[in-house]
């Protein structure tokens, strides 16, 4: 039966109010059928979801940390309970397979688990006496209306990064996910109103260029968090900045993984092609450039080679499968246009995924098996742009200087691995090497909730990454106080610095001018 996806908003489904409706069709990667439709918002859509959550974020905003906290526990259960429901959603309208769905699950669970601990984040600082009586403190409030973009490579864990935080800090949240797999955000919804979170805090709009670009230009929206390519990123960063908002906007990735001649050779061929091919290369983390010392090279190839001819590829949700499909027609046939691109441009097709079996036969699904081109050069098209499909890019550098400034030069940085026996050599790539995420001997893992994720260069726009104490940080604003209170005993009740005159005293007044205290400097600015 084909299934209807529509917005979710102030604790509902929303099925839209715009005249005309837009609708998108979402397909399944693994037949290439159309397995249903989803409702794509316009302003008026969007205008309704930030208006619920307007409304909500007062009450929200006082909510004791206890209370939003308890909130986060009873959603981080609910959500492990529901992981192999939320990993099926995934991979039905994605195509990844049922286990790496589950992963990204318990990805995002982690950041739900961090933002559990949002009493002790929230904490502001406190200086006592920096004047006679006079104390100062910072308080961390929430923004108010935040946006989140996401991605459709990630339709959990992505919008994770994002929402546990925002909403932990005190504030309201309009997700806008990729309209290329919008379930799983409609059921995390869900979970959301199950878990007792008041109605508006947690809203849903599904659509493309239009409904973001409502949510860039809505005065009530106070910051946007965007995951997704490097050209609509910086579009994003640009037009939210214009529009006076908050903006984190992290882009896409060429991840290079350096393979050094003391490296073991089967650790790394298993990282090549666990990292390369998991999840058919469509993670913003994923290995795409081998940069191999020349002398290990070969001997790293044959071994890769030996792995990805034992690769099951099949559907996501046969138990058998190790990598699905791509996510659309249009993209399959774009990540397989670069063999062709690669061999023209001099490249070496060493694996040719288009001839790949693929359990089942694969039907109409959008298949391209694990390929690997051979001898690519900075200067390819398979090179220099983002492929973002299970195809390997082999490099050959003579050594770790090149190796380093081969990845330094490429405009990416969001992560990479250097692979090798020598901590020296380690150290060095993990200081001189200009990425934001680096493994070393792991092959580039997404850093756990309680650090930060991000990349450098291309790969982010914005100065903050997401979760940790960064994303704590994004989704509050600081508020410096600076407070003075003095007893409402008769003066000369001991005071110190500069002493109160009678009637301020008397009156209770809480700041007394340098005139009201006898023209004694208090040695601490009152004003400006
Ligand atoms: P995308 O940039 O096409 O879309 C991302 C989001 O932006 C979606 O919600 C989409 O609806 C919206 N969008 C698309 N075109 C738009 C436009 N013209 N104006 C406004 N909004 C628009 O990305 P994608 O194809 O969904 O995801 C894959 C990309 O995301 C890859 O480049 C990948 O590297 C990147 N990614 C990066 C990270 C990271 O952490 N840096 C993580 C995951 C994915």
């Amino acid at each position: 039966m084909s299934k209807h996806v529509t917005h979710w908003i102030g604790g509902k489904p929303f099925a839209g109010s715009s005249a005309e409706q837009r609708r998108a069709d979402i397909a399944d990667p693994a037949t290439g059928i159309v397995a249903g439709t989803v409702d794509l918002a316009g302003p008026a859509e969007v205008g309704a979801a930030v208006e619920a959550a307007r409304e909500a974020f007062p009450a929200w905003r006082d909510a004791s940390l206890s209370a939003r906290a308890s909130v986060l526990f009873r959603f981080r259960e609910l959500v492990d309970r529901h992981s192999d429901e939320l990993a099926r959603i995934i991979s039905a309208e994605h195509g990844k397979v049922v286990s790496d769905a589950a992963g990204e699950v318990a990805r995002g669970l982690e950041v739900a688990e961090f933002a559990c601990g949002i009493p002790h984040l929230l904490k502001g600082g406190f200086s006592e006496n920096v004047s006679a009586r006079v104390d100062a403190y910072s308080i961390p409030q929430p923004l108010g209306v935040v946006a989140a973009v996401t991605p459709f490579n990630f339709p959990a864990m992505v919008p994770m990064w994002m929402f546990p935080v925002a909403i932990a800090c005190g504030n309201t949240v309009v997700l806008k996910p990729s309209e290329k797999d919008p379930s799983a955000a409609v059921r995390l919804a869900e979970l959301w109103a199950e878990a007792g979170l008041p109605d508006g805090v947690f809203n849903v709009v599904h659509g493309d260029r239009s409904a973001v670009d409502a949510l860039l230009e809505h005065r009530d929206v106070k910051a946007v968090s965007f995951v997704g390519s490097t050209p609509i990123a910086r579009y994003i960063y640009a037009t939210a900045a214009a529009n006076g908002k908050r903006v984190q906007a992290l882009g896409g990735a060429k991840n290079h993984m350096l393979v050094l001649p003391d490296a073991d050779l089967e650790a790394a061929a298993d990282a090549a092609v666990s990292a390369g091919f998991g999840s058919a290369g469509e993670r913003c983390m994923a290995i795409s450039a081998v940069v191999a010392a020349e002398s290990v090279a070969d001997d790293l190839l044959e071994r890769i080679r030996r792995r990805v001819e034992r690769l099951r590829v099949g559907p996501g949700d046969d138990e058998r499968s190790e990598m699905g499909p791509l996510v659309t027609r249009e993209h399959r046939d774009r990540v397989a246009g670069y063999l062709e691109s690669g061999v023209r441009e001099g490249a070496t097709l060493a694996i040719d995924g288009r001839t790949h079996p693929v359990l089942g036969g694969g039907g109409g699904g959008f298949w391209l098996g694990p390929s690997l081109l051979d001898h690519v050069s900075p200067r390819m098209a398979c090179y220099t742009d983002e492929i973002f499909g299970p195809v390997l890019s082999m490099l050959r550098v003579p050594d770790l200087d090149a190796g380093l400034e081969l990845i330094n030069a490429n405009p990416y940085g969001n992560g990479t691995a250097v692979f090798t026996g020598d901590g020296a050599a380690a150290r060095r790539f993990q200081n001189e090497v200009e990425v934001g995420m680096v493994g070393i001997n792991v092959p580039i893992p997404v850093p756990m909730a309680y650090y930060s994720f991000g990349g450098w260069k291309d790969s982010l726009f914005g100065d903050s990454h997401m979760h940790g104490t960064e994303g704590v940080h994004f989704y509050t604003r600081t508020k410096a106080v600076t407070a003075r209170w003095r007893s409402a005993a008769p003066a000369g009740g001991g005071a110190v610095g500069g002493g109160a005159s009678p009637s301020a005293a008397a009156t209770g007044s809480a700041a007394a001018s340098p005139a009201e205290n006898g023209g004694v400097d208090l040695g601490f600015p009152t004003s400006g």
